[in-house]
């Protein structure tokens, strides 16, 4: 059918309802131990998978211990320790320059405010949303990812095209206990069905209020285009 509820509101309500039943126990797939190793993953996990990131911290975290050590590595061997990754170069230079201000301005600790974090080198708001969520317990806003982006625009929670202008729209629509949830349940749904070529409309738990679903729409509303 593919009909999507009268309101973003309720349309926001019934699909979390029935992701929630889908992946209870969903989370942040990145490893971390504690609140420097968290932004240092993230940073990494920009345009690259999680998997790829959780293999090559297994070895980073264990020869880095702490802000210090990063501040002070060589550029070209931190490059080299995280070569197999998108834009090592400049992750590793943002990551020097990041652990530097950690160490000179926030006492060698994790910051734990928006301003703060968005700060250090590399740091945008996506990233400064995860660490805060995950490393501090605070919930300012809504992690806005490629699977968000995509899964938002296609079950028409959101018209907006950018990662920031997406969390602007989403933030009245979308009750705020569930916006740390809301990226673990999209990302979930995202990868298991609803992935960007070839999403299994068939098999989703979401088609009949999808107006993208590819059973009964002619467009993609995330790209705006035919299917
Ligand atoms: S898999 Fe298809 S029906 Fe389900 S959310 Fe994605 S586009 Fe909509």
């Amino acid at each position: 059918m593919g009909t999507p509820l009268e309101s973003r509101e309720a349309q926001a309500e019934e699909v979390f309802d029935r992701l929630y039943e889908e992946y209870p126990d969903t989370t942040i797939s990145l490893s971390y131990s504690n609140r420097l190793e968290l932004l240092i993953a993230v940073m990494l996990s920009a345009q690259c998978t999680d998997e790829r990131v959780n293999k090559v911290t297994a070895e980073l975290f264990e020869k880095y211990d702490g802000a210090a050590d990063y501040a002070a590595a060589d550029q070209e061997e931190l490059a080299d320790d995280i070569s197999s990754i998108t834009y090592y170069n400049n992750k590793a230079k943002y990551i020097r320059s990041a652990c530097a201000d950690i160490i000179e301005k926030h006492d060698g600790e994790v910051p734990d405010t928006m301003s703060a974090l968005t700060d250090l080198a590399g740091v945008g708001r996506k990233t400064a949303n995860v660490v805060l969520q995950h490393g501090h317990d605070i919930v300012e806003g809504i992690v806005v990812d490629t699977h968000v982006q995509r899964l938002s625009r296609r079950l028409g929670l959101t018209e907006e095209e950018y990662p920031e202008r997406i969390e602007e729209d989403l933030m009245p629509v979308v009750p705020e206990r569930d916006w740390q949830q809301f990226t673990h349940l999209f990302i979930s749904h995202g990868r298991a069905v609803c992935d960007a070529r070839n999403p299994d409309c068939d098999a989703c738990v979401l088609e009949d209020v999808c107006p993208s679903s590819k059973l009964d729409h002619e467009v993609d509303l995330a790209s705006g285009e035919a299917w």
